[in-house]
C-alpha cells in the first residue's frame, strides 16, 4: 500500500504542476491581484534607474561587469589606477559633465573590489583588514557619488570625490608600508 502510494507520487506532483502552470498561463496578461505589474525586468538596475539621468548615453546602458574594464595585475598597479580614474572624475566635475561621473565612478569601484582579492597575496595579513574596509568603502561610494551627479549636484559631488581622493591616499600608504 505505501510502496504504491510511494509510486504514484511522482506522477501526482506532475500533474499538479501541470495543473499549476496552466493555471498561471491563464492569468497571463493580467496581474494577480496584490502584485506588481510594473515590476522591472532588470532587477540590478532598479535603484539606479529611478534617479534621474540627464545623459541616457551612459545610464540607458547595462551595469559594467569586471569583463568591461582593464582590471590591474598587481595592487600597485591598481592604486595607479584608482588615481587615474580618480583624476578623471575630477576633471569631469570641473567640465560641469557630472553624468559622465556615473561610468567612471563604476569602474572605479570595479577596481577596488579586485584590489580586495590582490591584497590578500601582496600586502602583509595584518593590514588586510584596513585594505579590505578601505576598499569595500572605495566600492560602496559609487552608488552615493552617482546619485548627487545625476541630481547635477557639482559641490556634493566634489565632496564625495575628495573622499574617494582621501581613501586612495591611506591604501597607498599602506601599501608602501608592506
Ligand atoms: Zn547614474
Amino acid at each position: 500500500m505505501k510502496r504504491t502510494l510511494l509510486v504514484a507520487l511522482p506522477t501526482i506532483l506532475i500533474i499538479a504542476t501541470a495543473f499549476w502552470l496552466s493555471g498561471c498561463s491563464d492569468k497571463s496578461g493580467k496581474p494577480a491581484p496584490g502584485s506588481d505589474a510594473t515590476a522591472p525586468a532588470g532587477q540590478a538596475h532598479e535603484d539606479h534607474d529611478s534617479h534621474a539621468h540627464e545623459d541616457q548615453d551612459s545610464h540607458a546602458e547595462a551595469p559594467l561587469t569586471e569583463n568591461d574594464v582593464e582590471l590591474p595585475s598587481s595592487f600597485t598597479k591598481g592604486i595607479d589606477r584608482l588615481e587615474a580614474l580618480h583624476h578623471e572624475i575630477e576633471q569631469e566635475i570641473e567640465a560641469n559633465q557630472l553624468s559622465k561621473v556615473h561610468r567612471t565612478a563604476e569602474e572605479l569601484a570595479l577596481v577596488a573590489k579586485r584590489m580586495k582579492q590582490l591584497a590578500r597575496n601582496e600586502i602583509d595579513e595584518q593590514k588586510q583588514a584596513d585594505v579590505g574596509r578601505l576598499c569595500n568603502q572605495l566600492a560602496a561610494l559609487f552608488p552615493t557619488i552617482d546619485e548627487v551627479a545625476d541630481a547635477g549636484e557639482k559641490a556634493e559631488t566634489k565632496q564625495f570625490s575628495a573622499e574617494i581622493e582621501g581613501i586612495i591616499g591611506k591604501l597607498r600608504d599602506l601599501a608602501r608600508a608592506k
